[in-house]
């Protein structure tokens, strides 16, 4: 079994602002396991938020030595190995778990979603994301997420209430409410949740620090829309202690490890009784994929970080009218654009 690793720069169509960081360009790195003539992709995007950056990836993937085992089958025992070898490095041991189920997939000929039973008509609406900008830029990005019956806005910054506005002005669409952890004070956010309540926002993900999940709980008594942890929802052993704090989880494959770990938090927070959201970094095809083959079974998806770029390298899930349309290709359903 073979691994390879090589980065690209993703470019994004337009400048890209959260409450805690803005960028034009998102670097990732495209993983291939090559075994028995087949090759299965897969791909890390870190985060700094979560310590990692190409140069971690890079030599957390160095490390690995898969020539002994076998056989990619030995998916368990192989990712044991691969979450032993270092602790953290979530997206570099994802970039693994993808390529490995792809290889599985396409060494059966079937895709994910089917291997696992789901019906692919389930596959939910994706949010579009409109990141923290000015009034113009803002106008420009909602109209030209028109075929988008659901937009994602980010906020957490100083001019929540222009921005909403602003949209409110153009679109009377589903709005879902990013803060990233942009509000501190636990009554500006019961604030700001009961405002946007009124401005038809259908749920707020986290809008306290992650750190402070007692505040999280505060403020989730005193509004109605449901709350979502992203940054407080990383890793499986996270789900139950977010119980009464937030209505439901974001799920991010470069934040817990991949499609195994995934698949655990979903039935998890199941058994929580809360909702489940998956979303996305800045990914290529590969990785946003491997993420839709498992929405059928989730309530919110977000998947538009290939959508936001302009060089994608891959053919993957498909999007119309905002609605996730998984293919019959094998594994996570990609195709390489310049093999084709
Ligand atoms: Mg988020």
């Amino acid at each position: 079994m073979k691994l390879r690793s090589t980065s690209y720069d993703l470019k994004l169509k337009h400048t890209f602002t959260i409450s805690r960081s803005s960028r034009d360009v998102s670097p990732v790195v495209l993983v291939e396991i090559e075994h028995d003539g087949i090759v299965g992709y897969g791909e890390a995007a870190p985060s700094r938020r979560y310590g990692e950056t190409i140069e971690t990836v890079q030599q957390f993937l160095s490390g690995l030595d898969l020539a002994r085992f076998y056989d990619p089958f030995q998916l368990e025992q192989i990712l044991d190995a691969v979450h032993g070898a270092a602790e953290a490095n979530y997206s570099a041991k994802a970039a693994v778990d993808i390529a490995l189920h792809d290889w599985i997939g396409r060494k059966m000929n079937l895709p994910l979603w089917k291997y696992w039973g789901l019906d692919k008509g389930k596959a939910p609406i994706t949010s579009f994301t409109i990141g923290i900008d000015t009034p113009d830029v803002i106008e420009r990005k909602v109209r030209e997420a028109e075929e988008y019956p659901i937009l994602k806005i980010k906020l957490g910054g100083e001019n929540d209430i222009e921005i909403i506005r602003t949209i409110r002005k153009i679109t009377k669409k589903t709005l879902r409410v990013d803060a990233n952890e942009g509000w501190k004070v636990r009554e500006t956010a019961v604030e700001k949740i009961r405002w946007l309540e009124q401005e038809g926002v259908e749920f707020v993900e986290q809008p306290m620090p992650a750190a402070d999940l007692e505040g999280t709980a505060w403020v989730r008594e005193r509004v109605n829309l449901p709350l979502i942890a992203d940054e407080n929802s990383i890793r499986l052993h996270d789900v139950p202690k977010l119980q009464g704090a937030f209505d439901g989880i974001n799920i991010k494959l470069m934040k817990c490890t991949g499609l195994r770990e995934a698949i655990q938090m979903v039935h998890t927070a199941r058994a929580c009784g809360m909702k489940v959201m998956v979303g996305c970094m800045i990914e290529t095809s590969v990785a946003i994929s491997a993420a839709a083959q498992f929405t059928p079974l989730i309530d919110y998806a977000d998947l538009d970080g290939a959508a936001l770029t302009t060089n994608d390298p891959f053919d993957g899930v498909g999007i119309v009218e905002g609605r996730l349309v998984l293919s019959d290709r094998p594994g996570i359903g990609v195709t390489r654009k310049d093999l084709n």
